[in-house]
């Protein structure tokens, strides 16, 4: 039976109170301060109802994200009219490609990765659940998302093992979880192929917002190497991931493998961010090119 209406209002605003807190605020608060915060947010998310973050319907029952059934359904699957002739990155329109039917990363020669698969288009649903993931910190919507990359994983493929494109430690440290990481593992364990942590940061990258694409390349070039160089050599790898945006991140995470001798680098990423689509289908939530840039600085 649902509580009644000043009790959940009360509820709702001290939910309020434990989750809303901005990232600056944070960013002064000693470690276990953090923690305790953290610690709280999860255990009343555990034990309190609320209303859905995503469509605001009040929450039924008890739950472990503050997400309602419909929201978590899985979103509507990508479809892709084309992709790259040579990377296979699918796009929702011909825009991308050239007259040869290569994306921008293959046409200037730079792809170091096979293939690159996506659950859905980083737009509406999906995307508020993986910025809820991230920015809200909501750890337990790992489990939800890694079950949707469990549906469209690509079963005609052959892996050796999962590798999740690591976040920089020091983003890990705030954020207090490894999304990449997370994702994998539920994919793991659903598909049955290991979780090798095959990739390290090299240092950290420059705030990508306000550069060329091409600085942004180059910025972003050489920041991943192999972590156990002489584990890759032969291997079939699929790399995790969130987002894919333009593909350079995951091409220097790939590129980095294949220097240390993997057969074969995939892309497995949540959502598919294609601006020139939306742009298309004149979406007006399309993330801003800021947007873009922020989120690959995010990594
Ligand atoms: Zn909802
Ligand atoms: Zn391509």
């Amino acid at each position: 039976m649902p509580p009644p209406e000043a009790v959940r209002r009360a509820i709702h605003e001290a939910r309020r109170w434990v989750f809303s807190s901005s990232p600056p605020a944070k960013a002064g608060l000693p470690a276990a301060a953090r923690w305790l915060g953290r610690a709280g947010s999860r255990l009343f998310a555990f034990l309190l109802p609320d209303d859905c973050r995503l469509c605001g319907r009040p929450l039924e029952g008890f739950s472990v994200v503050p997400v309602c059934g419909s929201c978590l359904a899985a979103p509507e699957p990508f479809a892709p009219e084309y992709a790259c002739l040579r990377c296979r990155t699918p796009f929702l329109n011909p825009r991308p490609l050239n007259e040869e039917g290569l994306c921008r990363l293959c046409a200037a020669g730079v792809t170091a990765f096979g293939g690159a698969w996506s659950c859905g288009v980083y737009d509406g649903r999906l995307r508020e659940l993986i910025h809820l993931f991230k920015y809200g910190r909501m750890m337990p919507l790992g489990r939800v998302l890694g079950r949707m990359m469990a549906r469209a994983y690509p079963r005609d493929q052959q892996f050796d093992a999962l590798v999740p494109v690591p976040s920089h430690w020091r983003r890990r440290f705030w954020r207090g979880f490894d999304q990449a990481e997370l994702l994998a593992r539920e994919l793991s364990r659903r598909t049955g192929i290991p979780v090798r942590r095959l990739l390290r940061r090299r240092r950290h990258t420059r705030a990508q917002a306000g550069l060329s694409r091409r600085e942004r390349r180059q910025n972003i070039r050489g920041c991943f190497e192999a972590a156990r160089p002489g584990e890759v050599r032969g291997l079939r790898l699929l790399l995790i991931d969130d987002v894919l945006t333009t593909g350079a991140t995951a091409n220097a995470a790939a590129a980095a493998l294949r220097e240390a001798g993997a057969a074969h680098v995939g892309v497995f990423t949540l959502a598919r961010a294609d601006r020139s689509a939306q742009a298309l289908a004149g979406a007006p939530a399309l993330p801003s090119p800021s947007e873009v840039s922020a989120y690959e600085h995010e990594h």
